[in-house]
């Protein structure tokens, strides 16, 4: 049994969460290799380490004094350094060697990177286990895309030499040897990386939640947490707004078919989410999740006829593509089709896709209704279940929501309903309430 796990900032913000973190990778022989990201926020308005390392950068590339923002960043190691105890151990020579870099040649992604590197470095001293500098494994090309596969080969090599070590995540490094990072949160794709090029046995994810919700817990108060969620449901409720994880750090495990189990620091006992390529488990409750996102609205074209008009869909679609208008979903009628867009990308392009559409395929008439909600009822288990659709209807109908779209997946495994912006949270509670709290 082989496990990556990596940790996220909340478990690694101070040396009382390292010590916690010390104690679960203890715990467990087959945690071999630990991916930290920098430390995060230690209480509500506390300020991440990484963003202090960008605004350290802002100011060093702006010519300005970066020396204050410097010192939070060396205070907010040195607590760790210090409350763990770590005797002779120092990263005076590190913040000298960013200091000197931030005033001869400052760099966004080496600076940002530092957060990261840093806590491996402490990480490493504190487990006993070998530092391995992600610059040396992760490689990006020209055009900053990951090339997996010089980063498989070379990780590969250098893994199967070191049976357990440390591995900071969130950078890499680009062809001409400079620090290039991932985008934010990109911690989660390092340890995705490093589970795949070991062919871990499980990518254990450390956070400071119990696992995916079922529902957003800023919505529902105390949302059940799902205990095995697939791959494709994950990915449609973090498409409509539920975040865990990195998006993109799904590809490499699960490719490989290593399962990710989503845990919590600070409730170690806790079993978390499994997130799998697919299960027999049966989810305690019909439905596995719901998500949600405000701010869309719908473009409904019609024209008597228009199922027979060859090429009539593209030509609608065309307009939007000419406007760079990414479409989220498109439920269709008999002589009607509805195209659900992004408002804030639309709205100022609105008139010139109208145009667009008259004169590409001469509808009937073009209606426009904005503030609109999408909610995705995420479930692999309503494919066999009869009347999903209609509970969640009337559950809706019961709270005095008017629905405005529906729109269910081919692959049955969600449904997806438009309300009103203002109707957003009480849509949610409501069919929370009837699948979750009653469990019809
Ligand atoms: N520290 C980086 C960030 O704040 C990366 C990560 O935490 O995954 O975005």
């Amino acid at each position: 049994m082989k496990k990556i796990v990596k940790f996220g900032g909340s478990s690694l913000a101070d040396s009382i969460q390292f010590r916690k973190v010390g104690d679960i990778v203890r715990a467990d022989e087959s945690r071999a290799y630990v991916v930290p990201s920098a430390p995060g926020k230690r209480f509500d308005g506390d300020v991440k380490v990484t963003d202090l390392l960008y605004k350290m950068y802002d100011q060093a590339a702006a010519g300005q004094d970066f020396g204050k923002t410097l010192e939070r960043i060396i205070e907010r190691y040195t607590e760790i350094i210090e409350g763990l105890g770590l005797a002779g151990f120092s990263l005076d020579d590190e913040f000298e060697e960013i200091r000197r870099i931030m005033t001869e040649e400052p760099d966004k992604d080496y600076a940002a990177s530092r957060g990261e590197y840093l806590n491996g470095r402490i990480m490493a001293e504190y487990l006993g286990f070998p530092f391995i500098n992600a610059a040396e494994v992760i490689f990006f090309d020209e055009n900053r895309m990951l090339d997996i596969r010089k980063t498989e080969r070379v990780m590969g090599e250098r893994l199967d030499r070191t049976p357990r070590a440390v591995i900071p995540g969130f950078y890499g490094s680009g062809p001409d040897g400079r620090i290039v990072t991932f985008s934010r949160g990109g911690s989660d794709i390092t340890g995705s990386l490093v589970a795949s090029a070991c062919r871990a046995d499980v990518y254990e994810n450390w956070t400071d939640v119990s696992g995916f919700m079922v529902a957003d817990p800023r919505i529902i108060n105390n949302p059940v947490s799902i205990e095995t969620i697939t791959y494709r449901e994950l990915r449609e409720l973090s498409y409509m707004g539920a975040s865990v994880l990195h998006d993109e750090a799904i590809f490499p495990v699960r490719r490989d078919g290593i399962p990710i189990n989503i845990r919590n620091t600070n409730a170690p006992t806790d079993g978390g989410t499994w997130i799998v390529e697919s299960t027999c488990q049966k989810s305690g409750y019909v439905i596995t999740g719901i998500a949600g996102k405000r701010g869309f609205c719908t473009v409904t074209v019609s024209k008597a006829m228009m199922n027979s008009e060859v090429g009539f869909c593209r030509k609608v679609l065309q307009a939007f593509e000419d406007n760079g208008i990414s479409i989220e979903h498109m439920p269709s009628g008999i002589d009607t089709m509805t195209i659900a867009v992004h408002e804030d990308e639309f709205m100022h392009k609105e008139q010139n896709v109208v145009a667009l559409i008259h004169r590409y395929c001469r509808p009937d008439s073009i209606e426009i209704e904005s503030d609109l909600a999408l909610i995705a009822v995420v479930g692999r288990g309503m494919r066999s279940m009869r009347g999903t659709a209609g509970r969640i209807f009337s559950a809706l109908a019961h709270a005095r929501v008017n629905v405005r779209m529906i729109d269910q997946g081919s692959s049955e495994l969600n449904i997806i309903i438009g309300v009103a912006n203002e109707d957003f949270e009480t849509a949610i509670q409501a069919i929370y309430d009837i699948f979750v709290v009653t469990r019809l």
